[in-house]
């Protein structure tokens, strides 16, 4: 093991993976490399969905693809035809194996297990490197790309922005009797009691007897597990219909919904990546394809201008309507359910998924927000003015 590499990676999950390996399929795959995360991650851990349209690195791990997706609220019941899209889910543990197995063939690609302490930048006439201390060690990188991570540090940090959660149960049951529409994912499910808070079940099948069910909530406060183990079991009895199952695996975790602006350039050598770089969409709380996309961006900025630096920012309006939403769902989440309705409802799904992407012109944007109930949104940007005022 070298004490000095072209690019560390502080943290190995869906991030720090997605990059080295991105940079493992262009001319950058012979540079010295290290990638250090303290799991060595040999579980599942996560199901990554995500919608797209154009060819995406992952593609072929999926474990399932769909063409259709529900949307199921109070009052309104719709399947819809994706194309031009598709919906693909990438099990954690074949991204793991897939990332690692291709990584570990390269010589110059080293991992370590470990705890990063500290990413620095260096000081002296090493300015031009970064250092990364772990296992009382310091390594220096030309570049480092810093995605350490941890749900259990989320917390609000000012007064100025929200800090919601997406936080959820998910069982991968499989049914005594067909009760699965393996064609359909439900995207939301709206058929469990709201109680203030925007919560839904989302349902990913595998085939007629086997999927993941999954209770989420988007709101500030964190449940009971009693809560969300009670929702499932209610869900899965009383909507889908299932009296005898089996429990194979389950997911419970939260990701971040905020606005506040991540921190990307965090010293002279060293980018913030994945969720610590801010690519988790605050409304959403999907990352998979924006992560990658990031990678993509990354190696396109050391190429053309040999820093990982130069990287697309959205419009601004975007973080607007994140914001917006992040309001509405904090302090009325019983409209949380009206608001996607009506998005869904009133929108063809792939100005919608446009707009999610941020890929929308203003136009296109405004149309979609005109398509919402206006009080509730026009409430909630008065009161995000009033509150930056403050
Ligand atoms: C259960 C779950 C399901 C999700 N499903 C979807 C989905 O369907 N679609 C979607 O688009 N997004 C989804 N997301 C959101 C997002 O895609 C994931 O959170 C994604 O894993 C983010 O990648 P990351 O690299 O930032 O974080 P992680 O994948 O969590 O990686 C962070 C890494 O940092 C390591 N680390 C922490 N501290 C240190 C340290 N001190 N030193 C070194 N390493 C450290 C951790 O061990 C971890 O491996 C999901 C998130 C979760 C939690």
């Amino acid at each position: 093991m070298n004490n000095h590499y072209d690019f560390i990676f502080a943290g190995g999950g869906c991030a720090g993976l997605s990059l080295a390996y991105a940079m493992s399929q262009t001319e950058f795959r012979d540079r010295a490399m290290l990638i250090i995360d303290p799991v060595v991650k040999a579980y599942n851990d996560h199901t990554w969905c995500y919608w797209s349209r154009e060819p995406s690195p992952f593609d072929a791990l999926a474990y399932r693809t769909w063409d259709r997706i529900a949307f199921i609220a109070a009052g309104f019941e719709r399947e819809f035809d994706l194309a031009p899209y598709r919906y693909r889910m990438v099990r954690g543990l074949d991204f793991y194996r897939h990332t690692r197995e291709a990584l570990t063939a390269l010589p110059n690609v080293d991992f370590l297990r470990g705890e990063v302490e500290r990413v620095v930048d260096a000081a002296g006439p090493e300015k031009q490197r970064a250092e990364v201390l772990v296992n009382a060690l310091t390594f220096t990188g030309d570049w480092v790309f810093d995605s350490r991570y941890r749900a259990t540090e989320y917390r609000p940090l000012t007064r100025r922005y929200h800090y919601l959660t997406q936080h959820f149960l998910g069982w991968e049951i499989e049914t005594a009797a067909p009760v699965f529409d393996p064609a359909t994912p439900r995207m939301f499910d709206f058929r469990t009691p709201q109680r203030g808070a925007m919560r839904f079940v989302y349902v990913l099948p595998y085939d007629a007897r086997r999927g993941l069910v999954e209770y989420t909530l988007f709101s500030k406060d964190l449940l009971p597990l009693a809560e969300y183990e009670a929702a499932l079991r209610a869900y899965i009895a009383d909507v889908l219909g299932a009296r005898e199952y089996r429990i194979l695996e389950e997911e419970r975790d939260l990701i971040p919904m905020t606005e506040h602006p991540a921190e990307r350039r965090a010293g002279q050598r060293v980018l913030n990546i994945g969720t610590r770089g801010g690519r988790v969409k605050a409304s959403t709380g999907y990352a998979f394809l924006r992560i990658q996309r990031d990678a993509a961006a990354i190696i396109r900025s050391l190429r053309a201008r040999g820093h990982p630096f130069d990287l697309p920012a959205p419009p601004r309006r975007y973080r607007t309507f994140d914001a917006i939403l992040l309001d509405i769902l904090q302090y009325h989440g019983d409209l949380g359910q009206t608001a996607f309705t009506a998005m869904f409802r009133n929108n063809p799904l792939d100005r919608l998924f446009r707009f999610l992407d941020e890929e929308g012109d203003v136009y296109e944007n405004l149309r979609l927000m005109a398509s919402v109930p206006s009080w509730p949104f026009i409430r909630a940007w008065i009161h995000l003015h009033t509150r930056r005022l403050r």
